[in-house]
Order: C-alpha cells, then structure tokens, then sequence
C-alpha cells in the first residue's frame, strides 16, 4: 500500500476519456460500479480532441464508425458526411457524455503517473500528476493505441524560431497559413489529409517525404436522406455482420483469389472501386492481398499506375509511388485530392531518400542538397503506438513486477485483455487484440462488453482478484505471432512493428485474426469460466 493519504476509494479506474473509457463509464455505473475515468485532455474524445489539423475526418464512414450499444443514440445522431470531420466526431463525443451525464465521474487535466498493486489487500493504488491518490480493485488503461505524439529525431529541432505545429496536438484555435511558406514534414494518414488543405492556404508548401504511403480516393460527400434511412432502419442487422467481419466493418462483397480471375477482370473490379472511391473494395476486393506477395503486387501496381495518371510531373509522380513496403502492410490512407496537390506550381516534394534531412535551422530545414527557409513546421510524424501511452505510466503489479521490465522485448498480453503478473489490470484494444487493424468502434465496444461481464461475474460470485495466467499468456502471444507472421505485414517498416520509434522491439503488435473470430476466442473464456486466468 502506498504510503500517501488516499483522496479516493473506486471499484474502477479508468485511464482515458475517449470512445472506450466514456463507454465503459457508462456501462459500469449503469450496473452501480463505483468509477472514476481520468483524462489529461479538458474534455472528452480522445483522438478526437487532440487530433485538430486542417482535413482530420474518419476513415470507416460514419453510420459505422459510431457506438452501437443503443438504438435510440445510433437513430438520434445524424452523421452529416460519407467520411465524418474531427469537429463533427468531437460534438458527438461531448453529445454522449452529456446525453448519459458521465461528466461528474470524469475529471480532466489529469494525468495518470503511476499504478501499484498491493498483494496483500488484491487493490491497486493510482496516482494522479494532480495528487489525487485513488485505492481501487480495478485498473483499466483506456488510454488509446494512438495517443502518444512522436516527434521526429532531428538535430536542431528546437532551434527553429518559427511556430512548429504537431499534427495530433493542434491548436484549439486553428492556424491560419495565409501567405506563409510552410514545411510539412511526413506523408502518412496525418500529413495526406492535411497537405491539401494547407496548400490551399499557404503561399509556399514544401512536404518532406521519408516514405510515400499507398492512398486512394475518399470520394467524401454529403450523406443522402435515402441511405441513412436504409441503414437506420436496419442498423441492428448492420451492426451484426460488423461484429462477425474480419475487420469490424460489414462488406457486402466476397472477395476472391486474385487469380482466380483475368488481368482485365482485376483491372475492372479496381476501377470500379477506385471510380466508386470504395476504399473496402480497393483493398479487400482480393482475399490473399496480404499474404500473397504475387496478388499484392497485382493492387499496389494498379495503385502507383493510378499516381501516375494523377501527378503530371513524372519524376514527382515516382517519388510518391511506394515500393518499401507491400499495400496494405501499413495502414492505407484514403484522400482529397492528394496526389492532385503536387500539380499546383507553390507546392513542392522533396524526396529525402534521395537527399536525406540533416538539420533543422533557426529559420528552417537542410537536406544534403538544400537550405530551406520557412514561416511555419508541420510535424505530421505519428505516433508511438499502441504501446507508448501504457509505458508512460509507472505500473508495477504482484511481487513488484515492473510493466516496462516485463514488456522490454516488447508488449506481452493475453488476448490483448490482460498481462500476467498484473492482476486486476486489463487493456482496452491493447497489443494482440484486433484493434488498430479495426473499425475501432467495434472492438472498443466488444472488449468494454467482455471487461463489464467480467467485473458482474466477479461481483456476483464473490472474487476479488483475477490474473492471466503465464500459459495462457504464451500460448497467446504465440498464436497471434504465428497469424501475423504468415502475412506480409512484417516485411513493412510500419508503426504496428514498432518500426516507427528507434529502440522499440520490432514485433507485429495488433492481432490479425479478425475481429469475428477473436469475439468468438473471447466469448468462450468467458464461458469457460474465464479459462487462461486464475481467480483469489
Ligand atoms: P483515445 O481516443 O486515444 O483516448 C485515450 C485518451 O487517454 C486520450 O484522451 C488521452 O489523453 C488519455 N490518456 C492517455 N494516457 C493518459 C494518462 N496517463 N493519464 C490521463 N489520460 C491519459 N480508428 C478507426 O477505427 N477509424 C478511423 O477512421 C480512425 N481515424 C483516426 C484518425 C486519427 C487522426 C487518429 C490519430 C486515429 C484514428 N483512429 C481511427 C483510431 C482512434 O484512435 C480510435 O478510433 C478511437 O478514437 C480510440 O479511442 P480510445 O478511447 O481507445 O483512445
Ligand atoms: P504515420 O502514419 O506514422 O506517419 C508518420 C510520417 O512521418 C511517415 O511518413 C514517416 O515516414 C514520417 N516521419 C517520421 N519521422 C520522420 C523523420 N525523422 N523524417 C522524415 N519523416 C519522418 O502517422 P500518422 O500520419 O499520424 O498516422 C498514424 C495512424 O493514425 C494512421 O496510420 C491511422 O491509423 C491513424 N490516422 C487515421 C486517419 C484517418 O484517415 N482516419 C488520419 C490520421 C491518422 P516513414 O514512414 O519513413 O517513417
């Protein structure tokens, strides 16, 4: 037990205020848990209150990318676009915890700095940057897979006198580039949304580019009356065949082997899909695209050929064409007007595998071959995922163990829920679940669902304290390596192996079962009285 004076008693704490820590508030009280959630942001929706920059929208459309706990909020909520913006998620963020009052047990501008387990009385004890110290039975890190800002290591970085904005802690207030020459540095998801919006503005922009990213088109638009009604009057049927797909999203297609049909076949179902902007069908109109290095080469040709029909200047549209790394291996983006953008005469690209960053200067960048001057940087240079928000934290759980010992080789759970010798604790879209390779929304609202079962049974039937087992937990860890292994996923240097931030472990961190058939895992350890932990 610690030795502070505790400033609170809790069933539950909750890490985090965004769509998982609001859900599993509101399910929790709901059911007279005592909870409290901690946020270091001054409101609610996580991704969605830091991540400002111009053009920050979803990717899975918005009738999908939304709670489905209940019927009465999913019929309510009127989505405006295909793809719904930063602003509009945030206002359905703060709609939630108004329309269910979970604000009076959330408390924000409060970081959670450290965690310690007390074997002798089965309770965590949680302390706060606030000096809040809080004695509860359960620890949920809610904390978000994309939540820690990485910079880029760069000599010089904080020389430069100009402002510097980081993609994912954007100014409330916006930024106005109006007449600035502005550096963008990055081209993943972040950086292909915001570029396009910022040359709109700036006089000058000139993006940085490490590695170029396979993108497609959103072909974003206003929702029509017509198909939101389809889909809400049927949304629970909907809502089924996300829960049992591959990736929490329903397809209403069946794809294929890539060989099992004609070239000119392929090149019409990519077409089709292209001209339709179905990102789905872009990517998984072809079953064996991410193992099958063959089929894969087939839809990332036909998506370099389709830069090159975009960018007129031919060196320029090479330098975007990805070769690194096969499509779909890291996270695929969808755009507006993106590859378009290169055609304008004030915007420029400048290849750093050909001439690699060296400094940046009070007043701007140098590569090998060039000194830059700019008015304004954009660090558009992701994130240390689905790890680094939990390492942050000083946990340490039975007998001492230090999470960040433990996880040195890098992150170890069972089913992405739990870790062994850390009981009491558990993971929301932790490493080894689906997760980041998911509608995010489904497998928040799946591990809440399972977490909240969990924590009544333990009610109901008196346990106090439930732990993984270290078997459960390798044979865990061995499985979802195996499934990842078999894909081409590795061969990417991508932040989900760690590839992204120098020192990490380089392992395959999300589970690349499908979302279906780990419900189905989970639900029958469930119903196998919780096989793989041990209850005292
Ligand atoms: P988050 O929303 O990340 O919330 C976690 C919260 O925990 C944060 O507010 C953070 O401040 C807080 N926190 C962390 N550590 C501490 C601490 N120590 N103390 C106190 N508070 C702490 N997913 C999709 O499925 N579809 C999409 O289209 C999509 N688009 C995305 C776009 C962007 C720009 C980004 C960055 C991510 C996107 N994602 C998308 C993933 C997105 O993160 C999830 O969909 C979802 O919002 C995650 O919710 P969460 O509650 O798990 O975590
Ligand atoms: P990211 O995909 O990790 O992209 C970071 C970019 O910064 C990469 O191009 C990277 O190049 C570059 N970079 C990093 N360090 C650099 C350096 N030192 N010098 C030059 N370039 C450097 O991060 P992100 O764009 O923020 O996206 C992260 C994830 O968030 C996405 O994959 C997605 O899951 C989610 N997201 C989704 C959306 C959406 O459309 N809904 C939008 C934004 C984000 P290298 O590749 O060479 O490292």
């Amino acid at each position: 037990m610690s030795t502070k004076a505790v400033t609170s008693t809790q069933d539950v704490v909750v890490v985090g205020a965004g769509f998982a820590g609001m859900y599993l508030l509101h399910r929790l009280r709901s059911l007279g848990f005592q909870v409290q959630v901690f946020d270091k942001a001054s409101g609610v929706g996580g991704t969605w209150y830091w991540n400002r920059y111009p053009g920050a929208r979803c990717d899975v459309r918005s009738l999908d990318y939304s709670y489905s706990f209940d019927p009465e909020l999913e019929q309510e909520w009127e989505w405006t676009e295909k793809y719904a913006t930063q602003p509009e998620i945030l206002r359905y963020a703060n709609h939630v915890a108004e329309r269910y009052n979970l604000w009076p047990n959330m408390k924000f501008e409060t970081a959670i700095t450290s965690a310690i387990f007390d074997d002798a009385r089965g309770r965590w004890t949680v302390t706060t940057d606030k000096g809040d110290v809080i004695d509860t039975q359960h620890f949920v890190l809610a904390v978000g897979t994309l939540s820690t800002p990485k910079l880029p290591e760069i000599p010089g970085i904080e020389s430069f006198k100009g402002p510097k904005y980081q993609t994912s802690l954007w100014p409330h207030e916006g930024v106005d580039f109006t007449g600035k020459r502005v550096a963008v540095i990055g081209t993943g998801s972040s950086a292909i949304q915001s570029i396009p919006l910022i040359a709109k503005q700036a006089k000058q922009l000139t993006v940085f580019q490490r590695t170029p990213n396979f993108s497609g088109p959103a072909g974003n638009r206003k929702l029509e009356t017509k198909e939101v009604s389809e889909v809400k009057s049927n949304y629970r049927e909907h809502r089924q065949r996300a829960k049992v797909s591959a990736n929490g999203i329903p397809f209403d297609f069946t794809p294929v082997p890539t060989f099992s049909v004609s070239s000119d076949e392929q090149q019409k179902i990519l077409n089709n899909a292209w001209d339709t902007a179905d990102f789905m069908r872009m990517i998984a109109s072809f079953e064996d695209v991410l193992i099958d290095k063959k089929a894969n080469d087939v839809v990332a040709d036909f998506f370099r050929n389709k830069i090159r029909s975009i960018v007129q200047d031919p060196e320029i549209a090479e330098a975007l064409c990805p070769y690194d790394h096969p499509i779909g291996t890291k996270r695929p983006c969808v755009d507006t007007d993106y590859y378009a953008t290169y055609n304008l005469d004030h915007v420029r690209l400048v290849n750093l595998r050909k001439t690699p960053l060296t400094e940046i200067t009070p007043t701007g960048i140098k590569t090998t071959d060039e000194s830059f001057e700019f008015d304004a940087i954009v660090f558009a240079t992701g994130f240390d995922a689905m790890t680094g928000s939990i390492l942050k934290i000083d946990i340490r759980g039975r007998n001492g163990a230090n999470l960040a010992d433990q996880w040195k080789d890098g992150p170890t759970t069972y089913l992405g829920l739990a870790i062994a010798n850390f009981p009491n604790m558990y993971t929301i879209t932790g490493p080894q679940s689906p997760s980041v390779l998911s509608n995010m929304m489904v497998s928040i609202e799946q591990h809440v669902d399972w977490l909240t079962d969990l924590f009544v049974t333990m009610r109901d039937k008196g346990r106090s304290v439930i732990e993984a087992t270290q078997q459960a937990q390798d044979e865990w860890i061995h499985h979802s390596s195996d499934v990842g292994n078999a894909s081409l996923y590795p061969l990417a240097n991508s932040w989900y192996m760690g590839a992204n931030v120098p020192g990490k472990p380089r392992v395959f961190l999300p589970y690349l079962g499908g979302v279906g058939p780990y419900r189905e895992i989970c639900d029958n350890v469930a119903a196998e009285d919780y096989r793989g932990f041990v209850f005292a």
